[in-house]
């Protein structure tokens, strides 16, 4: 296998997941090798900052094209026999589905829920391998799962966004995958914290690990947004820049609802993502977990043939400026989000106003303001006549949304 083969790159007409034919319906040991192997290797980067034993390697990306990417689908949590072995055979059905995912385990956030199928699920994740051809991947939290996950000859391991932020936990996987050679995809942890994700990787590849791929889920935040977990597109991008590992956008853990997984799906793609993580259930209204974001395979299928799968040709660029414009994306949505705050407690205000009889307008209050803003503004370097436009429109905004209260044409939520 040389540097130059990709990912995908020699599909023939029978259906193999890496790129190589398949002597058997059930993924063999040299197609698994071949996995990430064909990718950048962990430890090559282009902007080599704070890793040790990083050597320049080729800079191109690992996937190009639709047939490259690394699609990863299945359910959030392995049910029963009957709901994986339905699930992965649908989804075989679809050339651009690589891999099936699985949770044996689950992680939840209260105790009493459902946590996962155990031992016997994966029984049953080995069953819809056998079935279908698919090789496998599941999360492992301990060492007690990575002995069972080889036992029963999962192909690819994940690391989830709860371990990787404990580095006792991911430490002890380490040591516990020390000595093999499965790919593992290491999620971002929780927070959105770049050292502790490029920490993992460092631990996997002290370990010997070296297929190993990063998983952005979107990170926790302080602040309600339209995504379950907000992408912060930023952050993977400087991670990828730092490590040059493939970078795999599981949308589902991301958006949370499945309204927004296509146009989160696009984004990914446009901001050089070499693959995407997509929960899917043959029955998602029924699901375990995650009911509201999974989606059928039929779904699925839909939603990769209406993706565009750009060439990454003019991939550095491209790349480089996906981080920047990542985060301008990110700050907008906050402007708009604080504006659309601002304007609810100045109705407020307009309430109380109409109810005590006070005037709409109380300009010395006002010239205060802006005062403050532009002086403070300058100190931040930013141009006064920038603030003074952008405050004197958002007063007036609230003027008119104030004297419309006073009027009675409109409240307060
Ligand atoms: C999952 O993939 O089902 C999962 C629990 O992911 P995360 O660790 O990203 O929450
Ligand atoms: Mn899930």
């Amino acid at each position: 296998m040389t540097n130059d083969m990709r990912l995908g790159t020699e599909r023939t007409d029978s259906f193999h997941p890496f790129g190589v034919p398949m002597e058997s319906t059930v993924c063999g040991q040299q197609e698994l090798h071949n996995l990430l192997n064909v990718l950048r290797p962990y430890g090559t980067a282009r902007n080599p900052v704070g890793v040790t034993d990083i050597k320049q390697a080729d800079s191109s990306p690992a996937f190009t094209d639709q047939d490259t990417s690394l699609i990863i689908a299945g359910p959030c949590s392995v049910e029963s026999e009957d709901q994986i072995i339905a699930t992965a055979k649908a989804l075989a059905e679809i050339p651009e589905v690589k891999m099936l995912r699985g949770g044996i385990w689950k992680p939840r956030t209260r105790p009493d829920a459902f946590e996962g199928s155990g031992e016997q699920g994966l029984v049953w994740l080995r069953e819809a391998k056998r079935a279908t051809g698919l090789p496998t991947a599941t999360e492992v939290a301990t060492p007690e799962h990575v002995e069972l996950a080889l036992k029963y000859e999962v192909d690819a391991l994940w690391i989830g966004a709860r371990t990787v932020v404990n580095p006792f936990s991911v430490q002890q996987l380490a040591d516990a995958l020390c000595g093999t050679d499965i790919p593992v995809f290491i999620k971002n942890p929780l927070s959105p914290d770049l050292n502790l994700w490029v920490g993992a990787f460092e631990r996997f590849q002290k370990a010997g690990l070296n297929r190993l791929a990063a998983v952005h889920r979107g990170f926790a935040y302080y602040k309600e947004t339209p995504y379950r977990n907000y992408p912060m597109w930023e952050i993977p991008i400087e991670l990828t820049q730092r490590l040059n590992v493939p970078l795999i956008t599981d949308v589902s853990h991301i958006c949370g609802n499945r309204e927004l997984l296509q146009v989160t799906a696009q984004k990914a793609l446009d901001l050089a993502s070499d693959g995407l993580m997509i929960e899917c259930h043959i029955n998602p209204e029924t699901a375990l977990t995650d009911a509201k974001q999974q989606i059928t395979p039929e779904e699925l299928k839909t939603l990769l043939s209406n993706l565009t799968f750009r060439s990454k040709q003019s991939y550095d660029v491209e790349h480089d400026l996906a981080g920047l414009r990542g985060e301008i994306d990110d700050i907008d949505s906050e402007l708009l989000q604080l504006l659309a705050r601002r304007m609810e407690v100045s109705a407020q205000i307009g309430e109380y106003k109409k109810n005590h009889n006070v005037t709409v307008v109380q300009m010395d209050r006002w010239k205060k303001i802006l005062a403050d803003h532009i002086a403070t503004g300058a100190d931040m370097g930013l141009p006064p006549l920038l603030i003074n436009k952008v405050f004197e429109a958002i007063h007036q905004a609230s003027i008119e949304r104030q004297g419309r209260i006073m009027e009675n044409d409109e409240e307060s939520h």
